[in-house]
């Protein structure tokens, strides 16, 4: 839980750091307005995945499911900047699946929170591997970071890539090449 007035504290004691004057006008509601902003960006932090993913579907084959495009903003702990892109998930059911929706809140739960795009994608891939029991999981994220655009090397336009592949997909190259060929990339 986000402790609002501790952030406010920290809000107006940046502001004052950076040499502005937290009392104008303009910035007078802002430790407020911030404070509320962060228990948002964070939320994820309190929530377990297996909320969302503890509900399944039993299927009859075990092909492989790929969503695509599923939008995120995170960000970024060394930085406190944002990071946001897509991120597409397949896998390999084993009897039983998600509801599409499901995956996209269980991306939400580790992307509300300070986190690293490689971590992200390792927590959401295990994430799925253990709740839904599934025989292989491949998370593919492609994002940017706001760290390397608007401050540091000034990189705009520069796409972070990361994978994550568990089970089956760890075991047999062919079935990531066939993930790669259903989003056309291959
Ligand atoms: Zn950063």
């Amino acid at each position: 839980m986000v402790d609002q007035e501790k952030v406010q504290q920290a809000v107006r004691l940046l502001l004052e750091g950076i040499g502005e004057d937290p009392e104008r006008d303009g910035l007078i509601d802002t430790p407020e307005r911030v404070a509320r902003m962060y228990a948002e960006l964070v939320c994820g932090m309190d929530q377990d995945p297996s909320t969302h993913l503890s509900r399944t579907f039993e299927i009859d084959s075990n092909d492989m499911v790929v969503e695509r495009g599923i939008t995120f903003y995170s960000l970024c702990e060394h930085h406190l900047l944002p990071f946001y892109g897509t991120v597409t998930i397949g896998y390999i059911p084993c009897g039983r699946v998600a509801g599409l929706s499901k995956l996209a809140r269980t991306v939400e739960v580790f992307a509300r929170r300070l986190q690293l795009q490689e971590r992200l994608t390792s927590q959401i891939a295990d994430a799925l591997m253990k709740e839904l029991g599934c025989a292989g999981v491949i998370v593919h994220i492609e994002a940017e970071h706001m760290c390397m655009t608007m401050r540091g090397v000034q990189k705009p336009g520069t796409v972070t890539i990361t994978c994550a592949c568990r089970g089956a997909f760890e075991d047999d190259p062919s079935l990531e090449r066939r993930f790669f060929q259903m989003l056309g990339r291959a």
